[in-house]
């Protein structure tokens, strides 16, 4: 899957050890391919033990001797937090009152005006995103964020705004244990499925989930999305709309013509649906794709997001590559503070350098 080529990232990230760190014992089965740049089909469906053991994986960062200096060092960087939705608005609230507290919540319009008059977005600068859009945007992320006066961005696809289809992902996992087969699949595990669906060219991809559609005992239950309506009430409530393509490929997996199609037709629904147009992207899968950069400049986009798991300069020097953090509303706030920091993301890199 390919990964960021921000140059703007915590120098410490590279191939050095963390000092402090490296001093204390790595959690039993933190795994090296933890961060796969996005969250498909992984944490939405971790079993609440799972996510205890994710948890006391990060907790125990807090402690380590550096993270004071990265929490200083954090101060002078811009956090753009990728959330998939909110299934536990508790913690979400409490992850919110959070960055009330110990960070500046800044809107995308804020990073747009930075980005155009080059002025650094202030000190502790932080921005809410969420990719992919499920109803709980409007269910529970908004309310929460109302109440607190923080602004956010969503991402949405397209062509499912107003429909009841599921996430493509969840549809494939969905088929393959209900008896689905795909001639290029072996229908084995359902994190293998879905990493070798991710891995084929675009149009395998899209046959494959074809032959799961028919050849499967069951059909996936319907998933309420968005409508047009709803996103305007988003946008009226402080969120901000922003385009995550038509149907969710894996760009670097499609042709020039489909990288076009894909964010073209979803620029083109999402002006008519708000009244103006988007100015600002999300990669899906979070891996930054040249065609696309060139497309999004055309059609007038400013601000472009990733999913590599890394702060970013407080005037982002590449706008269309801007860095952003991987967070879950599951996540507990003592880990949420060494996301936040920057030492979780550096340790994750550290820890999967170090077992490569
Ligand atoms: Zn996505």
């Amino acid at each position: 899957m390919p990964q960021s080529q921000s140059t703007t990232s915590i120098s410490m990230a590279r191939a050095r050890p963390l000092p402090g760190v490296r001093a204390l014992p790595p959690p039993a089965g933190w795994a090296a391919d933890r961060h796969d740049g996005n969250r498909h089909g992984g944490g939405r469906r971790r079993l609440p033990a799972d996510a205890e053991h994710q948890d006391a994986r990060g907790e125990w960062l807090r402690f380590a001797p550096v993270q004071p200096l990265f929490r200083a060092r954090a101060a002078q960087r811009l956090a753009v937090l990728a959330y998939h939705g909110v299934t536990d608005h508790r913690s979400f609230g409490a992850q919110l009152d959070r960055l009330q507290r110990l960070a500046t919540p800044v809107s995308l319009t804020a990073v747009l005006q930075a980005v155009t008059e080059r002025r650094p977005l202030p000190p502790r600068s932080v921005l809410v995103t969420f990719d992919d859009a499920d109803r709980s945007v409007l269910t529970h992320a908004l309310p929460a964020l109302d109440a607190r006066g923080i602004p956010a961005t969503a991402f949405v696809i397209s062509e499912l705004i107003g429909t009841e289809r599921p996430f493509w992902w969840h549809e494939a996992d969905f088929l393959a244990r209900h008896g689905g087969r795909a001639r290029s699949l072996d229908c084995g595990h359902p994190s293998q499925l879905l990493r070798r669906l991710k891995a084929m060219p675009d149009p395998d991809r899209r046959r494959s989930l074809h032959e799961l559609r028919v050849s499967a005992d069951r059909r996936p239950p319907s998933q309420e999305q968005l409508t047009p309506a709803d996103l305007l009430a988003l946008r009226d409530g402080g969120v901000a709309i922003g385009n995550h393509t038509q149907g969710h490929p894996c760009l670097g997996r499609c042709d020039d013509d489909t990288v076009r199609t894909e964010i073209t037709g979803a620029h083109e629904a999402l002006t008519r649906w708000l009244g103006e147009p988007p100015t600002a992207f999300a990669y899906p899968d979070g891996g930054h794709d040249p065609r696309a950069e060139t497309v999004l400049q055309e059609l007038g986009y400013r601000l472009g997001f990733l999913s590599d798991h890394r702060l970013g300069p407080r005037l982002p020097s590449h706008p269309l590559q801007i860095s952003r953090l991987q967070v879950d509303s599951t996540t507990s706030t003592r880990r949420f503070d060494t996301i936040l920091s920057g030492l979780e993301p550096a340790y994750r890199r550290w820890r999967r350098q170090a077992v490569a």
